[in-house]
C-alpha cells in the first residue's frame, strides 16, 4: 500500500522529475493578503506571480500546499464528519506554470501521473470541461481517449475560475473518480453530484484571460496553469476506499481517540471521532504557524474549530481533556512532511489542554441548558436565537457548535434571532454607558469592543455562572 506520505512523495517527484521546482508549503496565514483568512489553496501562495506583480526565479512549479477552508469564501466546516471527502485542513498537491506550458501539457501530465505513473483505473474517471471550451475537450479526447460521454461539458461557475472580480481567470477542467455505484451520488453536472459516488480529485484551471474592470476579457499574453489536487482524496482512490476517513492517516489517528476514550469508532460514533480527528489537524497546524485561540478573526476560527471537537470528546465521554494527548500520534504521521509541527509540539499541546480544561467548566452546563431547550421539540424545529446566544454568551459556544449540535436531532438554529440579540446586548452595555461623562472615550472603546468581539465568554463567568440554569 501507498502511504499518504508516499504519494505526497511520489506528486512532488513527478513534476520535479518533470523539470518544476519543488517548492514547500507555505504557511497557513497568508502573507501580504489580509482579504483572505487562511490560505485555502495551492496558488496562493503564487498569486502575485499569476498577475505579474512579481517575478518567480522559476517558470514552473510544484508543492503540497497545507489549506483550511473553515471561514470565508470556501468554508467547509460543516461538511467535516458528515460528508466522505471534506476537512478543515487538508493538503492541496498541485504543479503550476507562470506562462509556460498551458492545457495540452497540463492535461497530458495529469494523466500520466494517475493513469500511468499510478495505475488508476481510466475506466473509473471522468474528466469535465467548460461548456464552451472546445479545445479542452478535443485535448481530453486525444490525450486521455475518455469516450465523449465522460467528458462532460458544465456551464456553471464550478468550471470558470476567477481570482478576483478582475485580473488572470479562465476555464477550468475536472477530474471525478468514480468509486462504484454502492455509495450513493450522480456524475458531474447531475442533480446529486454531491453525493461522495464521483468524487472530485484534481482541477485543472487554465488561466487564460485577464478580466478588466468594465467587464471586458483580454486574452492574457501568456497563458498560465494553476492545478490543485486533495492529497486526502487521492490518498483515498490509491487505498481502495471511497473514504477520506479511511486512509492510513486518518486511521491512526482514530484509533488514538477510540483508545483513549475507550470506545468504538464507528455506528453512532462515528462522526465524533472524525470530527475529533479532522479538527485536531486543523487546530495542530493553525497553532504551529503562530494562530492562537482569541475571540475574534482567525484566532475565533481557530477556537470555533478545538470547542466543536471538545463537545465530541465529551459525547465520547471523555472525562478528562483529550486532544493534547493526541498531538504525538498526529506528529508520527506528518512531522516528517511538515517540521514545524514537531518544533510546536509542547504549545500545541499547551494551548489544546488549556483550551479544553477552561471550555470544560462550562461545557457541561450548556448542554443541560440545551437538553432542556430540545427536549420537547421535534424533528425541523428551530432553537430561538436567544438560547442561541445565551449558549454563546455564558458558556462560550460558538454558534457553529450549537448547530452541530442540533445537528444529529434535525433541528436548527434561528440565526437572525441570534444576531438581533448579539446586537441587542452590544446597545445595552452602550446605553449603560451612557452619561459616565467621558464620551470622547467611550465611543472609542466601543469601536474596539465591537471590532475585537470582547463580548464573547472568555472564561471568568465559569464560577459565577455555577447555578445559572
Ligand atoms: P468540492 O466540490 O468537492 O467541495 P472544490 O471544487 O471546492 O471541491 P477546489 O477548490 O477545486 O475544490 O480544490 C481543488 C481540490 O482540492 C479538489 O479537487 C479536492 O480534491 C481538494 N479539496 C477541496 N476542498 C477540500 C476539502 N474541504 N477537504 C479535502 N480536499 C478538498
Ligand atoms: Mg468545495
Ligand atoms: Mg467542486
Ligand atoms: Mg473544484
Amino acid at each position: 500500500m501507498q502511504t499518504t506520505n508516499d504519494i505526497r512523495r511520489s506528486f512532488l517527484e513527478y513534476f520535479g522529475d518533470n523539470g518544476h521546482e519543488v517548492v514547500p508549503s507555505s504557511p497557513l496565514i497568508p502573507h501580504n493578503d489580509p482579504t483572505l483568512m487562511f490560505v485555502n489553496a495551492g496558488m496562493v501562495p503564487f498569486k502575485n506571480v499569476f498577475t505579474g506583480a512579481e517575478t518567480s526565479a522559476y517558470a514552473t512549479a510544484t508543492s503540497s500546499q497545507k489549506c483550511v477552508r473553515a471561514g470565508g469564501k470556501h468554508n467547509d466546516l460543516d461538511n467535516v464528519g458528515y460528508t466522505a471527502r471534506h476537512h478543515t485542513f487538508f493538503e492541496m498537491l498541485g504543479n503550476f506554470s507562470f506562462g509556460d506550458y498551458f492545457k495540452e501539457q497540463a492535461i497530458y501530465h495529469a494523466w500520466k501521473l494517475i493513469t500511468g505513473e499510478w495505475g488508476i483505473d481510466p475506466g473509473r474517471l471522468t474528466a469535465t470541461v467548460y461548456h464552451t471550451d472546445d479545445e479542452a475537450f478535443d485535448l481530453w479526447r486525444k490525450i486521455s481517449g475518455l469516450p465523449e460521454d465522460r467528458i462532460i461539458r458544465i456551464a456553471t461557475n464550478d468550471n470558470f475560475w476567477s481570482m478576483g472580480d478582475t485580473g488572470p481567470c479562465g476555464p477550468c477542467s475536472e477530474i471525478f473518480y468514480d468509486h462504484g455505484d454502492h455509495i450513493a451520488g450522480g456524475p458531474p453536472g447531475s442533480p446529486d453530484e454531491d453525493g461522495d459516488r464521483f468524487v472530485e480529485i484534481w482541477n485543472l484551471v487554465f488561466m487564460q484571460y485577464d478580466q478588466q474592470a468594465g467587464g471586458d476579457r483580454r486574452d492574457l499574453p501568456s497563458p498560465s496553469i494553476d492545478t490543485g489536487m486533495g492529497l486526502e482524496r487521492i490518498a483515498a482512490v490509491m487505498q481502495g476506499t471511497h473514504d477520506n476517513y479511511e486512509i492510513d492517516l486518518f486511521k491512526t489517528l482514530i484509533a488514538e481517540s477510540g483508545s483513549l476514550t475507550g470506545t468504538a469508532t464507528t455506528g453512532d460514533n462515528q462522526a465524533s471521532h472524525r470530527v475529533i480527528a479532522d479538527h485536531l489537524r486543523a487546530a495542530s497546524f493553525l497553532v504551529a504557524d503562530g494562530v492562537l485561540p482569541a475571540n475574534e478573526g482567525r484566532g475565533y476560527v481557530l477556537r470555533r474549530i478545538m470547542r466543536r471537537a471538545m463537545r465530541h470528546a465529551h459525547l465520547l465521554g471523555a472525562k478528562d481533556p483529550l486532544m493534547h494527548r493526541m498531538v504525538g500520534s498526529l506528529t508520527g504521521e506528518m512531522g516528517n512532511a511538515f517540521p514545524e509541527l514537531i518544533r510546536a509540539k509542547p504549545l500545541i499541546e499547551e494551548t489544546l489542554l488549556r483550551e479544553e480544561t477552561s471550555f470544560r467548566r462550562t461545557l457541561a452546563n450548556g448542554l443541560k441548558l440545551l437538553d432542556a431547550e430540545i427536549a420537547d421539540m421535534s424533528e425541523g424545529d428551530t432553537l430561538s436565537g436567544e438560547t442561541a446566544f445565551k449558549l454563546y454568551d455564558t458558556y462560550g459556544f460558538p454558534y457553529d457548535l450549537t448547530e452541530d449540535a442540533l445537528r444529529a436531532r434535525a433541528l436548527g438554529v434561528d440565526r437572525a434571532g441570534f444576531d438581533a440579540a448579539m446586537e441587542q446586548q452590544k446597545a445595552a452595555a452602550r446605553a449603560a454607558w451612557k452619561g459616565s461623562g467621558d464620551q470622547a472615550s467611550e465611543t472609542v472603546w466601543f469601536d474596539i469592543a465591537e471590532k475585537h468581539g470582547s463580548t464573547e465568554f472568555t472564561g471568568y463567568t465559569a464560577e459565577e455562572g455555577e447555578g445559572v440554569v
